[in-house]
Parts: structure tokens; C-alpha cells; sequence
């Protein structure tokens, strides 16, 4: 599955770029501080900077 979806890349000369993204979705950075920590209560956990 994966070797496949490596070729296919390969093949359409898609950035990897994308797929870093899609992957670390779940934190996103801070925009304030860079922190891709999960979030405190909407927040972000270094500078308190509302997110949500
Ligand atoms: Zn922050």
C-alpha cells in the first residue's frame, strides 16, 4: 500500500511536501511560537495563544 503510494508520487512528480502535512495535521504549529503541542483547553500550552 504504501510502496504503491510512493511509486504513484514518483510517477505524478507530487511534492512531499503535502503528505508531511496531511500527516502532522493533528498539532497544528502555533502560529505565535511554533509550539506543536497538543492544545490546553483551545489554547496553545507555551503561549497561551487561543486557537480554537
Ligand atoms: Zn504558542
Amino acid at each position: 500500500m504504501r510502496g504503491q503510494w510512493r511509486d504513484n508520487i514518483e510517477r505524478e512528480g507530487l511534492a512531499p511536501i503535502a503528505i508531511t502535512i496531511s500527516e502532522d495535521s493533528e498539532h497544528m504549529p502555533c502560529p505565535a511560537c511554533g509550539t506543536a503541542a497538543a492544545l490546553v483547553e483551545g489554547a496553545c500550552s507555551d503561549c497561551g495563544l487561543q486557537l480554537e
